[in-house]
């Protein structure tokens, strides 16, 4: 059975970015599933995997643009400590809910100078180039329920 859409795929990855640092990796874990055709990965990816059966093994290379943004300047911005009250200890590396004009996204503290907190709004990978090696483990025809909530049940997905 090849990928398609309303297809589950399983597959093990490691991700790289463009120094050859490992990212993230499926390594001693269980492969993960997605729904293919719905935006479940990056498009990126997903794009490549059309057609591809178990026992495949491929390298794909995704632009920022297909995988999770270019780096966006204007999602950095400078805040007075006092915007957040309520919270101890504010350190970098601390991540929050902020809301914004396209809905509630999440920010990380990069820098703190005196009054002045600096967070950035832009998700940890944007403007990498992502490299993915990926080994496909499994296919199956997605279930109705799977196609219509738009992802995976069961093991490694969702419960529900
Ligand atoms: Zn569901």
């Amino acid at each position: 059975m090849q990928i398609a859409d309303r297809c589950v795929a399983y597959f093990h990855y490691t991700l790289t970015n463009s120094a050859g640092e490992v990212i993230d990796s499926s390594e001693g874990r269980d492969p993960l599933p997605y729904l293919h055709g719905k935006g479940n990965i990056v498009p990126g990816l997903e794009k490549q995997l059309v057609g591809k059966k178990v026992g495949d093994k491929l390298n794909v290379v995704v632009s920022p643009e297909e995988g999770y943004g270019a780096h966006n300047p204007s999602l950095i911005q400078k805040v007075p400590k006092a915007a957040f009250q309520g919270v101890d200890n504010l350190e970098a590396g601390m991540q929050f809910q902020a809301e914004s004009n396209m809905g509630p996204v999440s920010v990380v503290i990069t820098a703190i100078n005196g009054d002045e907190v600096t967070v950035d709004g832009n998700h940890p990978l944007a403007g990498e180039t992502l490299h993915f090696a990926v080994e496909i483990t499994e296919v199956r025809e997605a279930s109705v329920e799977e196609v219509l909530h738009g992802h995976v049940h069961g093991a490694g997905g969702h419960h529900h």
